[in-house]
Protein backbone atom coordinates (compact mmCIF):
# COMPACT_ATOMS: atom_id res chain seq x y z
CA UNK A 1 0.00 0.00 0.00
CA UNK A 2 1.45 3.15 -1.19
CA UNK A 3 2.57 6.03 1.98
CA UNK A 4 -0.52 7.62 0.57
CA UNK A 5 -3.16 5.34 0.64
CA UNK A 6 -2.66 4.85 4.14
CA UNK A 7 -3.81 8.31 4.86
CA UNK A 8 -6.64 7.79 2.57
CA UNK A 9 -7.62 4.77 4.51
CA UNK A 10 -7.10 6.46 8.02
CA UNK A 11 -9.98 9.19 6.66
CA UNK A 12 -12.26 7.02 5.22
CA UNK A 13 -12.06 4.95 8.97
CA UNK A 14 -12.69 8.44 10.83
CA UNK A 15 -9.15 8.79 11.95
CA UNK A 16 -7.71 12.45 13.35
CA UNK A 17 -4.79 12.97 10.49
CA UNK A 18 -1.65 14.26 11.81
CA UNK A 19 -0.10 17.71 10.01
CA UNK A 20 2.41 16.18 8.58
CA UNK A 21 -0.21 13.92 6.96
CA UNK A 22 -2.36 16.49 5.61
CA UNK A 23 0.45 18.90 4.44
CA UNK A 24 1.77 15.55 2.34
CA UNK A 25 -1.59 15.53 0.68
CA UNK A 26 -1.18 18.85 0.19
CA UNK A 27 2.82 18.83 -1.39
CA UNK A 28 1.69 15.78 -4.10
CA UNK A 29 -1.59 17.86 -5.17
CA UNK A 30 0.63 20.31 -5.93
CA UNK A 31 3.50 19.00 -7.15
CA UNK A 32 0.82 16.02 -8.88
CA UNK A 33 2.81 13.15 -7.71
CA UNK A 34 -0.39 12.19 -5.92
CA UNK A 35 -2.39 11.33 -8.85
CA UNK A 36 -6.45 12.97 -9.64
CA UNK A 37 -7.95 9.69 -8.48
CA UNK A 38 -6.34 9.34 -5.09
CA UNK A 39 -6.76 13.05 -4.31
CA UNK A 40 -10.68 12.78 -5.38
CA UNK A 41 -10.90 9.87 -2.98
CA UNK A 42 -9.51 11.76 0.07
CA UNK A 43 -11.55 14.94 -1.01
CA UNK A 44 -14.73 12.38 -0.52
CA UNK A 45 -13.41 11.10 2.56
CA UNK A 46 -13.19 14.36 3.89
CA UNK A 47 -16.72 15.07 2.96
CA UNK A 48 -17.85 11.51 4.44
CA UNK A 49 -15.87 11.94 8.12
CA UNK A 50 -15.35 16.15 8.43
CA UNK A 51 -11.98 17.23 9.74
CA UNK A 52 -11.14 18.37 13.26
CA UNK A 53 -10.58 22.01 13.68
CA UNK A 54 -6.90 21.26 13.67
CA UNK A 55 -6.94 19.42 10.69
CA UNK A 56 -8.87 22.24 8.65
CA UNK A 57 -6.18 24.67 10.25
CA UNK A 58 -3.33 22.04 8.70
CA UNK A 59 -5.56 21.60 5.58
CA UNK A 60 -6.04 25.45 5.02
CA UNK A 61 -2.01 26.52 6.07
CA UNK A 62 -0.76 23.82 3.96
CA UNK A 63 -2.96 24.87 0.95
CA UNK A 64 -2.16 28.95 1.61
CA UNK A 65 1.53 27.80 1.32
CA UNK A 66 1.27 26.00 -1.85
CA UNK A 67 2.19 29.72 -3.89
CA UNK A 68 3.16 33.18 -2.75
CA UNK A 69 2.38 34.66 0.96
CA UNK A 70 2.08 38.74 0.56
CA UNK A 71 3.67 40.47 3.52
CA UNK A 72 1.89 43.73 3.53
CA UNK A 73 3.16 44.78 6.91
CA UNK A 74 5.20 47.73 4.82
CA UNK A 75 1.13 49.22 4.19
CA UNK A 76 0.28 49.20 8.36
CA UNK A 77 -3.28 47.81 8.71
CA UNK A 78 -4.83 46.71 5.90
CA UNK A 79 -8.22 45.35 5.95
CA UNK A 80 -10.34 42.25 4.28
CA UNK A 81 -13.29 41.22 3.77
CA UNK A 82 -15.16 37.80 2.38
CA UNK A 83 -18.72 37.33 1.43
CA UNK A 84 -19.78 33.89 0.87
CA UNK A 85 -21.92 35.48 -2.19
CA UNK A 86 -25.06 36.12 -3.10
CA UNK A 87 -27.99 37.80 -5.44
CA UNK A 88 -27.58 41.56 -5.75
CA UNK A 89 -24.38 41.33 -3.48
CA UNK A 90 -22.70 44.82 -4.13
CA UNK A 91 -20.82 45.72 -0.79
CA UNK A 92 -17.63 44.99 -1.69
CA UNK A 93 -17.95 47.76 -4.39
CA UNK A 94 -19.19 50.34 -1.80
CA UNK A 95 -17.10 48.98 1.33
CA UNK A 96 -13.79 48.98 0.15
CA UNK A 97 -13.87 52.72 -1.03
CA UNK A 98 -15.76 53.67 2.01
CA UNK A 99 -13.10 52.29 4.14
CA UNK A 100 -10.16 53.68 2.13
CA UNK A 101 -12.10 57.14 2.73
CA UNK A 102 -11.98 56.96 6.20
CA UNK A 103 -8.07 55.26 6.53
CA UNK A 104 -8.72 51.73 6.73
CA UNK A 105 -6.51 50.53 3.79
CA UNK A 106 -8.43 47.83 2.08
CA UNK A 107 -6.71 45.48 -0.68
CA UNK A 108 -9.48 42.65 -1.88
CA UNK A 109 -9.37 39.98 -4.13
CA UNK A 110 -12.26 38.86 -5.60
CA UNK A 111 -13.66 36.29 -7.79
CA UNK A 112 -16.14 35.91 -11.01
CA UNK A 113 -19.62 34.93 -10.25
CA UNK A 114 -20.08 31.09 -8.94
CA UNK A 115 -23.04 29.08 -9.86
CA UNK A 116 -26.18 31.43 -9.33
CA UNK A 117 -24.27 34.55 -7.57
CA UNK A 118 -23.24 36.99 -9.33
CA UNK A 119 -18.81 38.00 -9.16
CA UNK A 120 -17.60 41.29 -7.96
CA UNK A 121 -14.86 41.25 -11.16
CA UNK A 122 -17.58 40.86 -13.63
CA UNK A 123 -19.53 43.85 -11.88
CA UNK A 124 -16.29 46.51 -11.70
CA UNK A 125 -15.72 45.12 -15.45
CA UNK A 126 -18.39 46.51 -16.61
CA UNK A 127 -16.91 50.23 -16.35
CA UNK A 128 -15.11 51.15 -19.18
CA UNK A 129 -11.14 50.30 -19.11
CA UNK A 130 -11.32 48.83 -15.74
CA UNK A 131 -8.64 46.08 -14.79
CA UNK A 132 -8.81 44.01 -12.44
CA UNK A 133 -5.78 42.08 -13.23
CA UNK A 134 -3.08 44.28 -11.69
CA UNK A 135 0.32 42.72 -10.58
CA UNK A 136 1.52 42.94 -6.99
CA UNK A 137 3.65 46.03 -7.58
CA UNK A 138 0.58 48.00 -8.64
CA UNK A 139 -1.61 46.62 -6.00
CA UNK A 140 1.22 47.97 -3.39
CA UNK A 141 0.91 51.65 -5.34
CA UNK A 142 -2.55 51.73 -4.95
CA UNK A 143 -2.79 50.56 -1.18
CA UNK A 144 0.23 53.31 -1.01
CA UNK A 145 -1.72 56.16 -2.91
CA UNK A 146 -5.55 55.31 -2.93
CA UNK A 147 -5.93 53.29 0.49
CA UNK A 148 -7.99 50.44 -1.62
CA UNK A 149 -7.44 48.21 -4.93
CA UNK A 150 -9.97 45.50 -5.79
CA UNK A 151 -8.13 42.88 -8.03
CA UNK A 152 -8.43 39.64 -9.35
CA UNK A 153 -6.77 36.15 -8.06
CA UNK A 154 -3.38 35.32 -9.35
CA UNK A 155 -2.31 32.13 -10.52
CA UNK A 156 0.33 32.62 -8.19
CA UNK A 157 -1.85 32.44 -4.84
CA UNK A 158 -2.81 29.10 -3.60
CA UNK A 159 -2.36 26.82 -6.66
CA UNK A 160 -3.85 23.65 -4.69
CA UNK A 161 -6.93 25.35 -4.16
CA UNK A 162 -7.56 25.96 -8.27
CA UNK A 163 -6.47 22.10 -8.59
CA UNK A 164 -8.60 20.87 -5.42
CA UNK A 165 -11.15 23.18 -6.42
CA UNK A 166 -11.58 21.71 -10.03
CA UNK A 167 -11.45 18.20 -8.96
CA UNK A 168 -13.92 18.74 -6.37
CA UNK A 169 -15.98 20.73 -8.61
CA UNK A 170 -16.51 17.07 -10.95
CA UNK A 171 -16.56 14.59 -7.65
CA UNK A 172 -20.05 16.10 -5.57
CA UNK A 173 -17.18 17.46 -2.95
CA UNK A 174 -18.10 21.06 -2.70
CA UNK A 175 -20.24 21.27 -0.04
CA UNK A 176 -17.98 19.86 2.97
CA UNK A 177 -17.55 22.91 5.73
CA UNK A 178 -13.47 22.10 5.93
CA UNK A 179 -12.92 21.78 2.24
CA UNK A 180 -14.92 25.95 1.98
CA UNK A 181 -12.92 26.70 4.77
CA UNK A 182 -9.39 26.11 3.58
CA UNK A 183 -10.56 26.71 -0.35
CA UNK A 184 -11.49 30.16 1.05
CA UNK A 185 -9.04 30.53 3.34
CA UNK A 186 -5.96 29.76 1.34
CA UNK A 187 -6.21 32.73 -1.09
CA UNK A 188 -7.56 35.46 1.95
CA UNK A 189 -4.46 34.43 3.90
CA UNK A 190 -1.63 34.22 1.62
CA UNK A 191 -2.60 37.85 0.50
CA UNK A 192 -1.70 39.33 3.81
CA UNK A 193 -4.82 41.56 5.60
CA UNK A 194 -4.35 41.83 9.20
CA UNK A 195 -8.17 41.59 9.24
CA UNK A 196 -10.67 39.94 7.90
CA UNK A 197 -14.59 40.23 8.48
CA UNK A 198 -16.52 37.80 6.73
CA UNK A 199 -20.37 37.90 5.24
CA UNK A 200 -21.85 34.43 5.87
CA UNK A 201 -24.73 34.28 3.86
CA UNK A 202 -28.31 32.45 4.90
CA UNK A 203 -31.76 32.13 2.56
CA UNK A 204 -32.66 30.29 -0.27
CA UNK A 205 -30.38 31.90 -2.50
CA UNK A 206 -27.23 31.54 -0.25
CA UNK A 207 -25.05 28.61 -0.92
CA UNK A 208 -25.58 27.92 3.11
CA UNK A 209 -29.27 28.29 2.89
CA UNK A 210 -29.88 26.48 6.41
CA UNK A 211 -28.70 29.46 8.90
CA UNK A 212 -27.24 26.59 11.52
CA UNK A 213 -24.75 25.33 8.14
CA UNK A 214 -24.13 29.14 7.58
CA UNK A 215 -23.21 29.62 11.71
CA UNK A 216 -20.52 26.49 11.68
CA UNK A 217 -19.09 27.58 8.28
CA UNK A 218 -18.92 31.20 9.92
CA UNK A 219 -17.34 29.78 13.07
CA UNK A 220 -14.54 27.63 11.27
CA UNK A 221 -13.83 30.73 8.90
CA UNK A 222 -13.50 32.90 12.32
CA UNK A 223 -11.65 30.80 13.97
CA UNK A 224 -9.13 29.55 11.51
CA UNK A 225 -8.19 33.05 10.67
CA UNK A 226 -7.43 33.61 14.09
CA UNK A 227 -5.67 30.91 14.09
CA UNK A 228 -3.36 32.08 11.66
CA UNK A 229 -2.41 35.25 14.04
CA UNK A 230 -5.18 37.66 11.80
CA UNK A 231 -7.98 39.76 13.23
CA UNK A 232 -11.56 38.45 12.33
CA UNK A 233 -14.88 39.24 12.85
CA UNK A 234 -18.26 38.04 11.26
CA UNK A 235 -21.78 38.11 10.58
CA UNK A 236 -24.76 35.95 9.08
CA UNK A 237 -26.83 38.30 6.63
CA UNK A 238 -29.80 37.73 4.66
CA UNK A 239 -29.90 36.26 1.57
CA UNK A 240 -33.87 34.99 1.69
CA UNK A 241 -34.49 38.03 -1.08
CA UNK A 242 -31.92 39.84 -3.13
CA UNK A 243 -29.65 42.40 -1.59
CA UNK A 244 -30.60 46.16 -2.56
CA UNK A 245 -32.76 46.77 -5.58
CA UNK A 246 -30.34 46.09 -8.61
CA UNK A 247 -29.04 42.43 -10.13
CA UNK A 248 -26.85 42.51 -12.90
CA UNK A 249 -23.55 44.10 -13.51
CA UNK A 250 -23.40 47.50 -15.64
CA UNK A 251 -26.84 48.18 -12.79
CA UNK A 252 -24.83 46.90 -9.08
CA UNK A 253 -22.59 49.34 -10.33
CA UNK A 254 -24.25 52.29 -10.84
CA UNK A 255 -26.12 51.18 -7.28
CA UNK A 256 -23.10 51.37 -5.68
CA UNK A 257 -22.18 54.63 -7.18
CA UNK A 258 -25.77 55.98 -5.71
CA UNK A 259 -25.08 54.19 -2.62
CA UNK A 260 -21.28 55.93 -1.85
CA UNK A 261 -23.36 59.07 -2.68
CA UNK A 262 -24.96 58.56 0.57
CA UNK A 263 -28.23 57.49 -1.05
CA UNK A 264 -29.07 53.87 -2.37
CA UNK A 265 -31.45 50.89 -0.51
CA UNK A 266 -31.21 50.95 3.18
CA UNK A 267 -30.15 46.98 3.64
CA UNK A 268 -27.57 47.75 1.27
CA UNK A 269 -26.32 50.52 3.50
CA UNK A 270 -26.80 48.46 6.44
CA UNK A 271 -25.10 45.15 5.21
CA UNK A 272 -21.93 47.87 4.72
CA UNK A 273 -22.51 49.49 7.48
CA UNK A 274 -22.12 45.76 9.82
CA UNK A 275 -19.05 45.26 8.10
CA UNK A 276 -17.51 48.19 7.90
CA UNK A 277 -17.97 49.25 11.62
CA UNK A 278 -16.16 45.64 12.36
CA UNK A 279 -13.22 46.83 10.18
CA UNK A 280 -13.03 50.59 11.41
CA UNK A 281 -12.88 49.18 15.29
CA UNK A 282 -9.93 46.50 14.72
CA UNK A 283 -8.21 49.36 13.13
CA UNK A 284 -7.93 50.99 16.32
CA UNK A 285 -9.64 54.23 14.54
CA UNK A 286 -13.20 53.77 17.06
CA UNK A 287 -13.69 52.15 20.05
CA UNK A 288 -17.34 51.23 19.19
CA UNK A 289 -19.22 50.42 16.77
CA UNK A 290 -21.78 53.77 17.46
CA UNK A 291 -17.99 55.33 17.00
CA UNK A 292 -17.35 53.76 13.40
CA UNK A 293 -20.93 53.35 11.79
CA UNK A 294 -20.57 57.47 12.79
CA UNK A 295 -17.56 57.94 10.92
CA UNK A 296 -18.56 55.38 7.63
CA UNK A 297 -22.06 57.56 7.63
CA UNK A 298 -19.90 60.98 7.38
CA UNK A 299 -17.60 59.88 4.28
CA UNK A 300 -21.21 58.72 2.42
CA UNK A 301 -22.46 62.02 3.35
CA UNK A 302 -19.73 64.27 2.38
CA UNK A 303 -18.88 62.97 -1.14
CA UNK A 304 -15.13 61.27 0.55
CA UNK A 305 -16.17 57.37 -0.37
CA UNK A 306 -17.62 58.53 -3.43
CA UNK A 307 -14.21 60.55 -4.29
CA UNK A 308 -12.28 57.50 -3.26
CA UNK A 309 -14.12 55.46 -5.44
CA UNK A 310 -13.53 57.61 -8.50
CA UNK A 311 -9.69 57.50 -7.54
CA UNK A 312 -9.52 53.69 -7.14
CA UNK A 313 -10.98 53.58 -11.23
CA UNK A 314 -8.92 55.72 -12.41
CA UNK A 315 -5.38 54.39 -10.55
CA UNK A 316 -6.77 50.90 -12.05
CA UNK A 317 -7.04 52.34 -15.92
CA UNK A 318 -10.97 52.81 -15.88
CA UNK A 319 -13.25 55.47 -16.64
CA UNK A 320 -13.69 57.46 -13.36
CA UNK A 321 -16.40 59.88 -15.10
CA UNK A 322 -18.70 56.79 -14.95
CA UNK A 323 -19.08 58.65 -10.83
CA UNK A 324 -20.90 61.40 -11.78
CA UNK A 325 -22.70 60.14 -14.58
CA UNK A 326 -23.61 56.70 -14.37
CA UNK A 327 -25.55 56.20 -18.02
CA UNK A 328 -21.40 56.08 -19.44
CA UNK A 329 -22.40 52.18 -17.85
CA UNK A 330 -23.47 49.55 -20.77
CA UNK A 331 -26.91 50.71 -20.76
CA UNK A 332 -29.82 48.23 -21.25
CA UNK A 333 -31.65 48.44 -24.91
CA UNK A 334 -35.13 47.47 -23.32
CA UNK A 335 -37.16 47.27 -20.00
CA UNK A 336 -40.00 45.47 -19.33
CA UNK A 337 -42.21 45.18 -15.82
CA UNK A 338 -42.98 41.66 -14.50
CA UNK A 339 -46.35 42.79 -12.82
CA UNK A 340 -48.43 41.28 -9.92
CA UNK A 341 -51.16 39.25 -11.15
CA UNK A 342 -53.14 39.85 -8.02
CA UNK A 343 -52.62 42.04 -5.37
CA UNK A 344 -51.83 41.28 -1.56
CA UNK A 345 -48.64 40.89 -0.10
CA UNK A 346 -45.12 39.44 -1.22
CA UNK A 347 -44.46 36.80 0.81
CA UNK A 348 -41.23 35.10 -0.74
CA UNK A 349 -38.63 35.74 -3.55
CA UNK A 350 -37.33 32.35 -5.05
CA UNK A 351 -33.83 34.03 -4.95
CA UNK A 352 -31.70 31.13 -5.81
CA UNK A 353 -33.89 31.22 -9.02
CA UNK A 354 -33.67 34.78 -9.46
CA UNK A 355 -29.76 34.15 -9.73
CA UNK A 356 -30.28 31.70 -12.09
CA UNK A 357 -32.75 33.27 -14.25
CA UNK A 358 -30.40 36.73 -14.26
CA UNK A 359 -27.72 34.61 -16.06
CA UNK A 360 -30.03 33.34 -18.71
CA UNK A 361 -30.30 37.15 -19.86
CA UNK A 362 -25.92 37.65 -19.82
CA UNK A 363 -25.28 38.61 -16.00
CA UNK A 364 -23.51 35.43 -15.66
CA UNK A 365 -22.04 32.31 -17.42
CA UNK A 366 -23.62 29.20 -18.34
CA UNK A 367 -20.45 27.58 -19.30
CA UNK A 368 -16.97 28.68 -18.82
CA UNK A 369 -15.50 31.19 -20.75
CA UNK A 370 -19.22 32.63 -21.67
CA UNK A 371 -19.35 36.19 -22.71
CA UNK A 372 -21.64 38.83 -20.87
CA UNK A 373 -24.59 41.07 -21.11
CA UNK A 374 -22.99 43.70 -18.85
CA UNK A 375 -26.07 45.70 -19.43
CA UNK A 376 -28.59 42.84 -18.47
CA UNK A 377 -30.15 42.18 -15.29
CA UNK A 378 -33.43 42.99 -12.73
CA UNK A 379 -34.56 46.05 -10.66
CA UNK A 380 -36.37 44.33 -7.66
CA UNK A 381 -39.60 46.72 -7.37
CA UNK A 382 -41.06 44.37 -3.88
CA UNK A 383 -39.14 42.59 -1.05
CA UNK A 384 -40.68 40.14 0.98
CA UNK A 385 -43.11 41.70 3.33
CA UNK A 386 -44.07 44.62 1.34
CA UNK A 387 -47.86 45.19 -0.21
CA UNK A 388 -48.59 44.83 -3.70
CA UNK A 389 -51.89 46.13 -5.97
CA UNK A 390 -52.90 44.26 -8.96
CA UNK A 391 -50.90 45.30 -11.93
CA UNK A 392 -47.97 47.06 -9.85
CA UNK A 393 -44.29 45.93 -10.77
CA UNK A 394 -42.56 43.52 -8.63
CA UNK A 395 -39.20 43.62 -11.24
CA UNK A 396 -38.36 44.96 -14.06
CA UNK A 397 -36.05 43.22 -16.77
CA UNK A 398 -33.06 45.16 -18.48
CA UNK A 399 -32.54 43.73 -21.68
CA UNK A 400 -28.77 44.44 -22.86
CA UNK A 401 -28.12 44.21 -26.71
CA UNK A 402 -27.62 40.43 -26.91
CA UNK A 403 -30.46 39.53 -24.37
CA UNK A 404 -33.62 37.60 -26.20
CA UNK A 405 -35.87 35.64 -23.64
CA UNK A 406 -39.18 34.44 -24.77
CA UNK A 407 -42.52 34.79 -22.65
CA UNK A 408 -42.05 31.72 -20.67
CA UNK A 409 -38.98 33.53 -19.48
CA UNK A 410 -40.91 36.54 -17.86
CA UNK A 411 -43.35 34.31 -16.57
CA UNK A 412 -40.66 32.10 -14.30
CA UNK A 413 -39.50 35.09 -13.48
CA UNK A 414 -43.23 36.23 -11.98
CA UNK A 415 -43.42 32.75 -10.32
CA UNK A 416 -40.23 33.64 -8.20
CA UNK A 417 -42.62 36.27 -6.26
CA UNK A 418 -45.10 34.66 -4.39
CA UNK A 419 -47.69 37.16 -3.55
CA UNK A 420 -50.32 35.94 -0.56
CA UNK A 421 -53.68 37.68 0.41
CA UNK A 422 -53.33 41.41 2.24
CA UNK A 423 -52.88 40.82 5.93
CA UNK A 424 -51.09 37.45 5.66
CA UNK A 425 -48.32 37.52 8.47
CA UNK A 426 -44.88 37.05 6.37
CA UNK A 427 -41.59 37.33 8.36
CA UNK A 428 -38.51 37.89 6.72
CA UNK A 429 -35.01 37.31 8.10
CA UNK A 430 -33.96 40.35 9.53
CA UNK A 431 -30.59 41.55 7.71
CA UNK A 432 -28.31 40.68 10.28
CA UNK A 433 -29.80 37.48 11.09
CA UNK A 434 -27.00 36.61 13.74
CA UNK A 435 -22.97 37.52 15.09
CA UNK A 436 -20.27 35.03 14.33
N1 LIG B 1 -15.46 29.95 -2.54
C1 LIG B 1 -14.22 29.38 -2.59
O1 LIG B 1 -13.23 30.03 -2.88
N2 LIG B 1 -14.13 28.07 -2.29
C2 LIG B 1 -15.18 27.31 -1.95
O2 LIG B 1 -15.01 26.14 -1.69
C3 LIG B 1 -16.46 27.91 -1.92
C4 LIG B 1 -16.56 29.24 -2.21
Amino acid sequence: MSLFVRTIVRKRNGAELSDGEVADFVRGVTDHTIPDEQAAAFLMAVCCRGMTTGETAALTFAMMRSGETWDLSAHGFVADKHSTGGVGDKVTLVLAPLLAAVGVKSGMMSGRGLGHTGGTLDKLESIPGFSTNLPRSEFDRLLDTVGCALIGQTDSVAPADRRLYALRDVTGTVESIPLITASILSKKLATGADAVVFDVKTGEGAFMAKTDDARTLGQALVETTRAAGRKASGWITAMDRPLGEAVGNASEVEESIRMLRGEGPADLRENVLLLGADLVVEAGLEKSEKGARARLNAALADGRALETFARMIHAQGGDASVCDDPSRLPRPVGRRDVVAAEGGVVARIATREVGLLAIEIGCGRRAKGDGLDLASGFRIRKKPGDSVATGEPLVTVELGPKANPNEIYFSRLASCFEVAPAGTPVSPLPLAVGRI
